[in-house]
């Protein structure tokens, strides 16, 4: 406890400071960040292959270059984002003037998943300094070769007096919460974001709660050929591609109607053939999961003799390996833990519905998800799904890419949590917005002012 005291103290100082407020501050750190992802790139993606079999090109794809958009864009825009905001004062008040100025919060505090460790611990950061505050970041335990290389490079590259890496898991979370943050910023899931928010009662302290669940796609029926294959491409591309199912908007199980799931389900097959092959031992484009805890649990939710009989692809385990090969499923039981628990793993369960419209039903009955994807040229379905539900993010005709849209919010809804972040939004979310009214000391209208008379009622 004394170590955690004692570096939260370090970076309070430093932002009592007042340095990280500069943008000459700002900018150097986001440039060392960039430095430190150009220097280390072989270094990440051997972290990643070790923590999470991913394949290089998924690595490069989902964490460093991530990371690298995020923190140049960073690097070209905060001086516009720290600009003051004018406000529009009323004329009452004349002579005066309104401005909106941000200004950092402290110190935050950020825990980062395991699943993403690099893109989603460095994302956040890259928002609070761009925000002028100092940042103990908590990498995941889960990832610990991540963990550790973050925790060991970071203070070769940024202000080790105002950036700090902690690693632990659950015992030293704990300590950190007991302790008076300015703001708390978690990426996680939400039984553990219930524990946060009540720490961070405690002292009032702001967060932002990035979770999960389970994201649904729509697929309509799509009579041209072509839209359908890409359609499919992308739909096997959003389960399987980033992390093996294992992604916050990775998508959970898609809705079609029953008469279109046959030809749904041939496409599903042809696509994961052709991109991860059949081979258990040599599904070397999917990542691994993560540990033997979370392989059991995905595996599992197979065992269930009722949703074991609707496996129609797949459904292999090599348990030496924790491997669980890519498995579609047809009409599981809709209370079986696979349909009300997020699946977090390779398995895609497909619903099948009367009409497409039944979709929206479906989902609304079910906790806000983080992410909704529809595939549908019918521009009234769209309006409907966009008008008709409520959800972190909406696509229409791909899955996952709002992510890296930096002109986007990013962050959920409901259950799938709260606050946004990338871009713009990361800073205002690690910033606080002050009103900023200047008066001058002429014109003074003396019916403000007591003694109250019936003149001044009217006035
Ligand atoms: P988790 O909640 O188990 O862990 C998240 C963080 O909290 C880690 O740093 C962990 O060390 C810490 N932690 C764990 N137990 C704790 C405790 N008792 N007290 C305090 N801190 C504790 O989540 P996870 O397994 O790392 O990630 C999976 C979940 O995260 C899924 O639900 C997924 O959907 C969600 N997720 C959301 C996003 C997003 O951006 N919205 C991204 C990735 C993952």
């Amino acid at each position: 406890m004394d170590r955690v005291e004692e570096m939260l103290g370090e970076v309070r100082r430093t932002f009592k400071g007042g340095r990280t407020r500069g943008v000459e501050w700002r900018k150097a750190q986001l440039q060392a960040l960039l430095n430190l992802l150009a220097e280390n790139e072989d270094k990440i993606i051997e972290a990643l292959r070790q923590d999470l079999g991913k394949h290089p090109v998924e690595a490069y794809r989902d964490e460093v270059g991530v990371v690298k958009k995020s923190a140049t864009n960073a690097f070209r825009c905060v001086e516009k984002w720290m600009a003051p905001q004018k406000g529009r004062i009323p004329l009452v008040f004349f002579p005066a003037r309104g401005a909106v100025v941000s200004e950092p919060l402290g110190v935050v505090l950020i825990f980062a998943s395991w699943n993403f460790p690099i893109s989603l611990a460095l994302d956040p950061v890259i928002g609070a300094i761009s925000a002028g505050n100092t940042v103990v970041l908590k990498p995941s335990d889960l990832a610990p070769k991540c963990s550790s290389f973050l925790a060991n490079t970071i203070p070769l590259y940024l202000d080790p007096e105002a950036i700090k890496v902690v690693e632990g898991g659950k015992d030293i979370s704990e300590q950190l919460l007991q302790l008076k943050w300015d703001k708390i910023f978690f990426t996680g899931s939400p039984q553990v974001a219930r524990l946060i928010m009540s720490a961070a009662a405690k002292h009032l302290t702001p967060v932002t709660l990035e979770l999960g669940g389970k994201c649904p796609t729509i697929l309509d029926t799509l009579s041209n050929s072509s839209d359908l294959q890409v359609a499919v491409k992308r739909i096997v591309g959003g389960k399987w591609g980033p992390c093996n199912g294992q992604a916050c908007i990775g998508i959970d199980y898609v809705l079609v109607e029953t008469q279109f799931a046959p030809v749904l389900i041939e496409l599903l097959k042809k696509f994961i053939k052709r991109f991860y092959g059949e081979n258990l031992k040599t599904l070397e484009n999917l990542a691994r999961i993560v540990n033997k805890h979370h392989f059991e649990r995905v595996h599992n939710l197979l065992k269930d003799p009722n949703v074991a009989a609707t496996i129609v692809y797949g459904g292999s385990v090599d348990e030496e390996n924790m491997v669980i090969e890519p498995t579609i499923l047809l009409n599981p039981p809709l209370d079986a833990e696979i349909m009300t628990e997020e699946i977090f793993g390779p398995l895609l369960p497909i619903i099948t519905l009367n009409t497409i419209e039944e979709s929206i039903q479906f989902i609304n009955s079910r906790p806000k998800p983080l992410a909704i994807y529809a595939f549908t040229k019918n521009d009234s379905l769209k309006e409907k799904i966009l008008q008709e539900t409520s959800s972190g993010s909406l696509t229409f005709n791909d899955a996952i890419i709002q992510f890296v849209a930096d002109t986007l919010p990013f962050g959920g809804v409901g259950q799938s949590g709260f606050g946004r972040y990338h871009g713009k939004f990361s800073f205002d979310t690690f910033s606080h917005e002050k009103a900023v009214l200047h008066r001058s000391f002429l014109i003074e209208l003396e019916p403000r002012y007591p003694p109250w008379n019936d003149f001044k009622m009217d006035f």
